[in-house]
C-alpha cells in the first residue's frame, strides 16, 4: 500500500544522501580508536562529519557531542547539569509542555529531592518570559525549555529567556531541547545562548540512533558514559560511524534545500485551507509558529480511532506525540481545551516534500472518517 505521510514530527524518511553516506561508511568499518590506517580513516570521517554538524548548528566542532538520540541529550544535560550546580540548590524550572524526555527526567529528579516548577503555556502553546522571571529563585540550578513544541508547533522564546535567566544569575544553567526546531526554525548556538542544546538526527532525514548534545564552550559538563574516553572523554563508547555519516549527510542535504521553510509553511497553509472548506466541524487548535506542525480537532470524535481509520487507508497522522501510546496528550491538556476538543485532537506535520495531492488525499479521508465515525456531539 502506498503511504501518505503527514507525521514528519514523529520521524522522517532517511534521505537518499544519508542512505548513501551510511552505506559508504559501513564499508570503511575500522574502529576510530585504532591506530592503523583503517581506524585513522574512520576517525577522520567522524572528524569531518562533526564539522558538518557543527556548521548546521552554528557552533564549533568541539561543542558537538554525538549521542544516540534527543532523549539521551536531554537526560545528559539535565541530570549532569543539576549535578554540576548542586551547590546552588535543588530547584529546576521547565515548562508543562516539554517532551516526555524532559518531563520524565524532571519527575525522576523530583523523586530524588529536587523541586520542579512547570511553567504553563497560553492557549497557543506559548510561554510568557515574565512567568519564568517570576519563578527564578536563588536556589534555581537549571532551566530547561524546548525551542519548538512537538505537538502544537509553538516557538518558545528561548533566546529571550536565556538572557533573562543569565541577567538574574549567570551561574544558572540553561538547557534547550531543540529537537523539533533543528533546521526548521533559524537558530544557532550563539543566537540561543543556551549552555546545552539537544538535537536528534531522525527528525531531519538521518537514520534513527544518532543525535547530538551541544555543550557551550567553557561549561564543564561531566561525562555521561564512562569507559574508553571517546567524545573527548565525555561519552564513551565506540562511535557509531555509519549513523554519524548519515547525520552529517542529512544536515547537508537539508541545508541545501534553501526554500524548505517557506515550502513547508505553504503546504501546511494549503492543507488547513482545504480542511476548513471540506470539514465545517473541524477546528484549528493552533496553526503553529514553526512551519512544519499544526494541531486541529474534530470535536467529539476519538482521535485514536480517526488515526487508526486513516492509517488503515494508508494515511499517517498523529493523535499527539508518538510517545504517548494512547494516553491523552499533556500538551493539549495544558492548553485548557474543552474535553470534546481534547478527545478529537490531531497533529499534522509536514515536510517540504509534502504535495497538494497528498494534502487532498488527507482531506478526503478525514471527511469520510467524520461522516462515518461516531461522534459524542451528534
Ligand atoms: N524532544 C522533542 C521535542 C521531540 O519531539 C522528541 C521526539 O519526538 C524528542 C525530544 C526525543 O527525541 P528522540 O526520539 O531522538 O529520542
Amino acid at each position: 500500500m502506498s503511504v501518505t505521510y503527514f507525521d514528519y514530527a514523529a520521524t522522517t524518511p532517511v534521505s537518499p544522501q544519508a542512505m548513501e553516506a551510511v552505506m559508504e561508511a559501513l564499508q570503511h568499518f575500522g574502529n576510530p580508536s585504532s591506530r592503523y590506517p583503517l581506524g585513522r580513516e574512520a576517525a577522520q570521517g567522524v572528524k569531518t562529519h562533526r564539522e558538518t554538524v557543527a556548521r548546521a548548528l552554528g557552533c564549533t566542532p568541539q561543542e558537538v557531542y554525538f549521542t544516540s538520540c534527543g532523549t539521551e541529550g536531554n537526560n545528559w544535560a539535565i541530570r549532569r547539569g543539576v549535578e554540576l550546580n548542586r551547590r546552588k540548590g535543588k530547584h529546576i524550572i521547565t515548562t508543562a509542555i516539554e517532551h516526555a524526555a524532559v518531563l520524565e527526567t524532571c519527575r525522576d529528579l523530583e523523586r530524588q529531592g529536587y523541586e520542579v516548577t512547570y511553567l504553563k503555556p497560553d492557549r497557543e502553546g506559548r510561554i510568557n518570559p515574565q512567568d519564568l522571571a517570576a519563578a527564578l529563585r536563588p536556589d534555581t540550578a537549571l532551566v530547561s525549555m524546548m525551542l519548538v513544541n512537538n505537538e502544537v508547533g509553538s516557538v518558545l522564546p528561548v533566546a529571550q529567556c536565556v538572557k533573562l535567566v543569565k541577567a538574574y544569575d549567570k551561574t544558572i544553567l540553561f538547557h534547550c531541547d531543540a529537537v523539533q526546531g533543528f533546521l526548521k526554525v533559524p537558530y544557532t548556538m550563539a543566537s540561543l545562548g543556551a549552555d546545552f542544546v539537544s538535537v536528534s538526527g531522525h527528525k531531519i532525514g538521518a537514520p534513527k540512533g544518532i543525535g547530538a548534545l551541544l555543550v557551550k564552550k567553557g561549561v564543564r559538563l561531566t561525562p555521561y558514559l564512562t569507559g574508553g574516553g571517546q567524545e573527548n572523554g565525555m561519552r564513551s563508547g565506540t562511535e557509531p560511524t555509519a549513523q554519524i555519516a548519515g547525520f552529517a549527510a542529512a544536515c547537508q542535504a537539508t541545508m541545501a534545500q534553501t526554500d524548505r521553510l517557506p515550502r513547508t509553511a505553504a503546504i501546511k497553509a494549503y492543507t488547513l485551507q482545504k480542511l476548513h472548506e471540506a470539514l465545517p466541524q473541524l477546528e484549528v487548535i493552533t496553526q503553529g509558529d514553526a512551519p512544519h506542525i499544526c494541531a486541529v480537532t474534530l470535536p467529539g470524535y476519538k482521535s485514536e480511532v480517526v488515526v487508526r481509520v486513516l492509517g488503515d487507508a494508508g494515511i499517517c497522522i498523529s493523535s499527539g506525540s508518538a510517545c504517548h501510546k494512547g494516553k491523552p496528550s499533556h500538551v493539549f491538556a495544558a492548553l485548557g481545551l474543552p474535553k470534546p476538543w481534547l478527545d478529537g485532537a490531531l497533529r499534522l506535520s509536514f515536510s517540504p516534500a509534502s504535495t497538494q495531492e497528498e494534502a487532498d488525499r488527507l482531506v478526503a479521508a478525514l471527511k469520510e472518517a467524520a461522516a462515518t465515525l461516531f461522534t459524542t456531539l451528534s
